[in-house]
């Protein structure tokens, strides 16, 4: 749990600037009110009623990234991501009762279908898998090949004909029931590694379910037992972010009680967004004592997929296919769960394969939650810088450690035109090909 709230925080940073350049946004602008220092300035005048509310200080808290590099940077970690979350909480209230402000507000299906899409389907499971199911028949029947071929897309904005171009293959409704509630350890004649829950995520089990089947199997290959409740439900990451403190602390409180009737050593998350929100739930309790309790001992269980396999794990023989790879890091996976070099590890012990470092790795590549749907020119300016350090290190394979950077990757090689030589990968996918791959070279 952190030590501060974020307006004990605020108060806290001494303008240093030691984390200037590591700010992506203010990378790209060189303006100081894109970087940490200015937001911490404007959020605590904000804050503190010294100046008003107004659209041009919301807008430029909304560049903010939330990505935490900053935190990381900073010699005295000030929370700059919650001081931002919370100038937004402010601005949010200030909008819905202030009778005069200048701040638009969403249009009004705007705001229906976002607060009914956050409430209502990310936070059900099952609502969730319908959308999966409408999403594979569109991909499946042959609208959407019809629909690029009649050029429907051209009518929608270009982030969202974007979104649609990258949005991976959705396993068909069969391939998506239940995981396994228990997976044992592959090595039958060793003591398993561990006892592990594995976290699916919401978007991630529907958009991701290859990589979440793949990521059970690698966890029993490394020699972990695994367990997967079904209780389980969305960690509440983005209803947080964007300032739906209540439906997080609902949310948390669920997964909570899932995961401690397992008698686990581990909970263990596939994507950097999740696991960072789930290693933070204490925060969300602060004025709770019984919870407070319970969310430290869950948030203590919180292991990123890579980091447990390199610390705990076993991992077989793995090959490559000759190709170059490298690897992009989610921000929340290096600087909130500080998990700064396990997958890029992970991957050099794959014969066969070359790794190679991505320059300037420290920098986010844009994807954020929604952040490239909610401020699509900044992101792709961001993207954009990333692709050119990425075609430096002329790799076949980007590895990714969450579903947004994946996504936001995935965009960067299409938009440069290269689907055909990068291919974009979530690292376990990539570790359990290669393990595939060996496996059954050995057979041969
Ligand atoms: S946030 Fe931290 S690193 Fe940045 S200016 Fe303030 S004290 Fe210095
Ligand atoms: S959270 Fe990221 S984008 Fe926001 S100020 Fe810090 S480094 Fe910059």
């Amino acid at each position: 749990m952190k030590l501060l709230t974020a307006e004990e925080s605020m108060k806290t940073c001494v303008r240093c600037g030691a984390c200037r350049n590591v700010c992506p946004t203010l990378n790209i602008t060189g303006r100081e009110a894109d970087g940490p220092r200015g937001r911490v300035l404007m959020a605590r005048s904000l804050i503190e009623g010294n100046i008003p509310v107004n659209q041009e200080i919301k807008e430029q808290l909304d560049r903010c990234l939330l990505c935490s590099a900053c935190v990381d940077a900073c010699p005295i970690d000030v929370q700059v991501p919650d001081i931002v979350m919370l100038a937004k909480e402010r601005i949010a209230a200030e909008t819905e009762t202030a009778a005069k402000t200048d701040i638009k507000k969403p249009a009004y299906p705007e705001r229906t279908f976002k607060d009914y899409f956050f409430d209502h389907v990310l936070a059900n499971q099952k609502r969730l898998n319908t959308v999966g199911n409408l999403l594979w028949f569109y991909q499946k029947s042959g609208l959407q090949t019809v629909t690029r071929g009649l050029g429907i897309l051209k009518f929608f904005p270009e982030q969202m004909r974007q979104m649609e171009r990258i949005t991976p293959a959705i396993l068909p409704p069969s391939r998506r029931k239940h995981h396994p509630e228990f997976t044992p350890s592959a090595y039958e004649e060793k003591e398993p590694r561990g006892r592990a829950a594995f976290f699916h995520g919401c978007i991630m089990d529907v958009m991701f379910r290859e990589t979440n089947d793949n990521s059970i199997k690698l966890l029993s290959k490394t020699g972990f037992d695994v367990v997967t409740p079904n209780a389980q439900v969305c960690c509440g990451a983005l209803h947080h972010h964007s300032g739906k403190k209540d439906k997080a602390i609902e949310l948390a409180k669920a997964n909570i009680q899932a995961f401690e009737e397992e008698n686990v050593d581990y909970i263990i998350t596939n994507a950097g967004g999740c696991g960072s929100a789930l290693a933070e739930y204490a925060d969300l309790f602060r004025d709770d004592l019984h919870w407070l309790e319970r969310a430290k001992a869950f948030s203590a269980k919180i292991r990123d997929i890579s980091e447990i396999i390199y610390e705990k794990g076993e991992m077989p023989a793995a090959a490559g296919r000759g190709e170059r790879v490298t690897y992009q890091p989610s921000c929340h996976l290096q600087y909130v769960m500080k998990v700064k070099d396990a997958p890029a590890k992970l991957v050099k012990q794959i014969s066969n394969s070359e790794y190679v470092d991505l320059p300037e790795k420290k920098y986010c590549c844009g994807s954020a939650g929604i952040y490239n749907l909610l401020q699509p020119k900044l992101a792709n300016e961001i993207l954009d810088k990333k692709m050119s350090r990425v075609k430096e290190t002329e790799s076949a394979v980007l590895i990714t450690a969450n579903p947004g950077c994946f996504l936001q990757m995935k965009l960067g090689v299409y938009r440069e035109g290269m689907e055909d030589q990068i291919e974009t990968k979530h690292v376990a996918d990539y570790l359990m090909e290669s393990i595939e791959r060996a496996e059954s070279a050995g057979k041969q």
